[in-house]
C-alpha cells in the first residue's frame, strides 16, 4: 500500500478558489473595471477594489487576416465554441463536458413582418432552442469553464428561474454540485426545470432582489466558501456568454450587422454584452462598420430602465416588480445605467409593454411564425410593435428581435385565455353542431 503524504499541498491549505496560480482562459488577459479602467488578474472577483465598479473581461483578440478568422469560425462546431477564439475559455473547451449551447435559429419572420408593417427584413433570434430552453445556457457555459479554472466544486446562482435550470443542467453534465436560489413564487415550469437536474433548489421568501442580496451575503460568509455563483463572483465571465448572440446574429446574416436589435432587459447584462460583441466584430474586421441601433424591452410592471430612459435620467431608480414576465423581473438592474448609455449612443430606445400586451404578443408570434415564446419573448415582440407605432423603430430597416425563452415554461401566462375551441362527443353530428366544419 502506498504511503500517503500527510503534508498538505499549498493548494489544500488555501481556499480552492483563492489559489494564486495564474489561470489560462484563452484570449482573456485580465479583468478591467468598467468605471476606472484598473486591471486585475483573472480570478473570481467582480467588483473593482478601488472604485467598486463592475469588472469585465479584457482580451488580446486575434490580429491579422479577418478572412482567416472567419473561415476558422465557420469550420468550428455548431455551438458557441465556434467563437472560442473570442471568449474567456480554454483552447480545448470543445472537449470539456459542457452543454454546448448556441447556434440557435435566426428565423426570417415574414408573416410577422407583414403584420407589423416591417419591410426591411424582420428576424427572430430564437434562443428557446438551447439545451434548457432559454438564452441562459450561453452565459452558464462560459461560467462553468471559469469555475473549473478557479477550482470551484459547487455552482450556484440567484435566479429569476431560467438561470437556475441552466445551472442545474450544466452542473449535472459537467460534474459540479449545484445549489441555486429562486424567488419562492415562480412559474411551475421554471421550478420543475430547475429541480429536475438533481441539484439543490432553494426557494427564498422574497423577490429576486431579495434573493440576490441573500447570495451576496452568502459569498462573504464561510457557508459559501468554494462556491462559484455564476452571476455574482463569476459574473464577468458569465456576461461574456451573451456576446455569442451578437456573433451568431451577424454570422447568420452573412457576416453583416443588423440595423436594429430589440433585446429584453432583466439585469441588463445581455444587452450590454451584445453591444460589446458587435463592437468586437467591427474591430476584428469580421463585419463592415456601420451604425446599428439597440432597443431595450421591459415589462411595464418592472420597468426601471425604460422609466429612466423616457425621463431622460442617467440614474435608474429601483422598482418593486409586479409582472407576468418574471424572468425579467429585476427591480434593481445592475447594468441599468450602461443600458441607458448604449440605447442613447446608438440612437435606440428603451420601451415597455403591459402584461396584456405581453400575452397578445406571445399569441401574435405563435400565430404568425409558429414560435411559442415565454413571457420575455412577448415583451420583445410587444415592444417592437409599440416602437414601430411610435416611429422610434424604422420598419424599412433590418430588425432582429430576440426570443430568449420557451413558452412551455410560462404556460401560466397564456393558459387562462387559450384552450380548446370546443369539446364534443366523438360523433359527426356533434362536430356539425359545433359549427366548425368548413
Ligand atoms: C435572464 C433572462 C434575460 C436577460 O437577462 P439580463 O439579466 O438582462 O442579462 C432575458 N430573457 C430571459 C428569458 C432570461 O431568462
Amino acid at each position: 500500500m502506498a504511503v500517503q503524504s500527510v503534508e498538505a499541498s499549498p493548494a489544500e491549505t488555501t481556499h480552492p478558489a483563492a489559489s494564486a496560480a495564474p489561470v489560462s482562459l484563452g484570449p482573456a488577459v485580465a479583468l478591467s473595471c468598467r468605471e476606472c479602467g484598473e486591471r486585475f488578474a483573472l480570478g473570481p472577483i467582480f467588483a473593482c477594489e478601488l472604485c467598486f465598479g463592475p469588472l469585465e473581461v479584457a482580451y488580446e483578440l486575434p490580429t491579422g487576416d479577418p478572412e482567416a478568422l472567419r473561415q476558422q469560425i465557420e469550420a468550428g462546431p455548431n455551438n458557441i465554441w465556434r467563437y472560442a477564439p473570442l471568449l474567456p475559455v480554454p483552447a480545448d473547451v470543445a472537449d470539456q463536458p459542457n452543454l454546448n449551447p448556441g447556434f440557435t435559429k435566426l428565423v426570417k419572420a415574414d408573416n410577422l413582418a407583414r403584420e407589423l408593417g416591417v419591410t426591411g427584413g424582420l428576424f427572430i433570434k430564437d434562443d428557446s432552442g438551447n439545451p434548457t430552453h432559454s438564452f441562459k445556457d450561453r452565459v452558464v457555459a462560459i461560467a462553468v469553464e471559469a469555475a473549473r479554472a478557479f477550482g470551484f466544486t459547487t455552482l450556484s446562482c440567484s435566479s429569476t428561474g431560467n438561470l437556475a435550470g441552466a445551472v442545474g443542467a450544466a452542473a449535472a453534465r459537467s460534474g459540479f454540485r449545484s445549489c441555486v436560489f429562486i424567488p419562492h413564487d415562480l412559474e411551475q415550469g421554471k421550478v420543475v426545470m430547475a429541480a429536475v437536474y438533481g441539484g439543490e433548489l432553494v426557494g427564498i421568501e422574497g423577490n429576486y432582489d431579495d434573493v440576490n442580496r441573500f447570495c451576496s451575503e452568502l459569498i462573504g460568509d464561510p457557508l459559501g466558501e468554494g462556491w462559484g455563483f455564476v452571476n455574482v463572483n463569476l459574473r464577468p465571465y458569465y456576461g461574456e456568454g451573451s456576446k455569442t448572440l451578437a456573433y451568431e446574429i451577424c454570422e447568420q446574416l452573412g457576416w453583416r450587422l443588423p440595423d436594429q436589435i430589440v433585446i429584453p432587459i432583466a439585469s441588463g447584462s445581455q444587452l450590454t454584452k451584445i453591444d460589446k460583441g458587435l463592437q468586437e466584430l467591427i474591430k476584428l474586421g469580421l463585419v463592415e462598420d456601420k451604425p446599428y441601433k439597440i432597443f431595450g424591452a421591459q415589462a411595464e410592471g418592472c420597468s426601471p430602465v425604460s422609466t429612466a430612459f423616457k425621463a431622460g435620467h442617467d440614474v435608474v431608480r429601483p422598482q418593486k416588480p409586479n409582472t407576468i414576465a418574471k424572468s425579467l423581473a429585476i427591480g434593481n438592474p445592475a447594468d441599468g445605467p450602461y443600458v441607458l448609455d448604449i440605447a442613447r449612443r446608438t440612437g435606440g430606445a428603451v420601451e415597455d409593454v403591459n402584461d396584456e400586451q405581453v400575452v397578445d404578443a406571445i399569441k401574435l408570434l405563435a400565430q404568425t411564425e409558429g414560435i411559442f415564446a415565454e413571457t420575455a419573448g412577448g415583451v420583445t415582440v410587444g415592444v417592437t410593435k409599440k416602437l414601430i407605432e411610435s416611429g422610434a423603430l424604422d420598419p424599412s430597416l433590418s430588425t432582429v428581435v430576440l426570443n430568449t425563452g420557451d413558452g412551455l415554461k410560462t404556460l401560466d401566462a397564456v393558459a387562462p385565455t387559450t384552450g380548446p375551441t370546443a369539446t364534443i362527443r366523438p360523433s359527426l353530428d356533434a362536430f356539425r353542431d359545433a359549427g366548425l366544419a368548413r
